[in-house]
């Protein structure tokens, strides 16, 4: 891959795809089987929670800045929908509060378009000199971005092309996409890598190759279908897996648990039968919490109550591994030589249910050896606990990323800045 460092910028306008895809709240956390409120909030509602991710990508940003480049920065924020642009920008979320919050990061303002290939896009990217920096919409507003269809993606990217001269990926968090921006669109301009890119891939390639033992993963979050089809893959790689967060809960339905109204993907329930058989035929040992923390409602008040992780009462849902759970996972890892996490352990933007995802977390500052903490909600999970971000061997900006390089897949980011 070639670095931004091999290219000529001055002057010329660089569209860097970068992962600005920050939580955003109103109320804390997001019950996943409702609609997505982050996705759908009134705009003057929107709160940045923890804006790592722009912090991550200002290098690259001050960096092509400084050397005289027209930076015209993309990205994406939460899950807009709709049929068109035009629904969907009234949807939002607008990446306009991420506008402010960058300008404030880079000391200077940020021009920001309110489209991605229109009439504003155009005229903000014409306005620029050289050392400026401009920010374009919700690249997820296009709904062309995501699509299925190679065409249509295509002919996105042909328009975004017309804006710039040169293209860089600095977006780790999406680099696992077949998308517009970050797959079609570096095919028609000269591209480089940017250097959170660069960093976060040698970071991995630490943990694939000749890793030290014990090698620990520990798994959680909301994400259960992504997350449930890297574990298979992950059995070949690590001594021990830990389970939390959502899909436990499909874990705990394998093995004939009721879970109540806990995250439950039925579909993957034989395929969570089939990990554990497969951990125990290769010798991996493959850890689910004894206990859980339990509410009526996915809610900061609700009432939190431990029950052993199979007797959830009918009318529960699991929201955190319990007290007994946190020590298990804590001694499962205090041997670890090798450590990477990716989803929190239960609904940690609730102060009630965030002590499962705390106590991994100290267990992880405790590790003599590398520890790799990957995922938007796991890394700012971190840094909500006021845990020295020093104690963490590296603070991934991608959980879906990091994955997927874990498992061996080719990464459609990489492949095309590769090209
Ligand atoms: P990451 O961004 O680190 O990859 P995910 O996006 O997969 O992690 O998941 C993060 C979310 O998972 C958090 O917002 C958290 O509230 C949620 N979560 C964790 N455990 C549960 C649970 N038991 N039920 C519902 N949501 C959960
Ligand atoms: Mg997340």
């Amino acid at each position: 891959m070639q670095s931004i460092d091999d290219i000529e910028v001055s002057g010329r306008r660089v569209l860097v795809r970068s992962d600005l895809n920050v939580p955003l709240d109103k109320s804390g956390a997001v019950d996943p089987r409702g609609d997505d409120p982050s996705t759908t909030p009134r705009k003057t509602e929107l709160r940045i929670t923890d804006d790592g991710r722009i912090r991550a990508s200002l290098p690259v940003i001050k960096k092509l800045a400084g050397r005289g480049a027209r930076v015209i920065v993309m990205a994406h924020l939460g899950r807009p929908k709709g049929e068109d642009f035009a629904e969907r920008a009234a949807g939002g979320p607008s990446l306009r509060v991420v506008a402010d919050r960058l300008s404030e990061l880079l000391g200077k303002p940020v021009a920001f378009a309110t489209d991605l290939v229109g009439q504003s896009a155009t005229a903000t990217v014409a306005g620029l000199a050289d050392g400026d920096v401009a920010l374009l919409e919700n690249v997820r507003f296009e709904p062309a971005e995501t699509s299925k269809e190679e065409s249509e993606r295509l002919r996105l990217a042909q328009d975004l092309a017309k804006l710039g001269d040169v293209y860089v990926g600095d977006g780790f968090g999406v680099v696992h996409r077949k998308q517009a921006s970050v797959y079609d669109l570096p095919k028609l301009l000269p591209h480089a890598a940017g250097d959170l890119v660069t960093a976060e891939v040698a970071v991995l390639r630490r943990l694939t190759e000749n890793p030290a033992h014990p090698y620990v993963v520990v798994l959680g979050g909301s994400k259960v279908s992504d997350k449930l089809g890297v574990i298979g893959n992950l059995l070949g790689l690590a001594d021990r897996v830990l389970i939390g967060g959502g899909m436990v809960y499909t874990f705990l339905a394998a093995l004939g648990h009721e879970v109540g109204t806990s995250l439950l993907e039925a579909d993957h329930i034989e395929s969570c039968k089939e990990i554990l058989a497969s951990a125990a035929e290769r010798g991996v040992e493959l850890v689910l919490p004894t206990d859980i923390v339990v509410a009526p409602r996915f809610a900061a008040d609700a009432p939190p109550t431990v029950v052993a992780a199979d007797a959830i009462p009918e009318g529960h849902m699991g929201l955190d591994i319990g007290p007994a759970s946190r020590d298990l996972f804590a001694s499962k890892l205090a041997d670890a030589k090798t450590v990477f996490w990716n989803g929190p352990m239960g609904v940690f933007e609730f102060p009630a249910f965030a002590a499962g995802t705390r106590a991994v977390a100290e267990a992880l500052t405790k590790v003599d050896g590398l520890t790799v903490v990957g995922g938007g909600d796991s890394a700012a999970a971190v840094r909500s606990f006021g845990l020295d971000e020093s104690s963490f061997g590296h603070i991934s900006t991608g959980g879906g990323a990091s994955l997927e390089y874990l498992e061996g897949k080719t990464l459609p980011g990489l492949t095309a800045l590769e090209a």
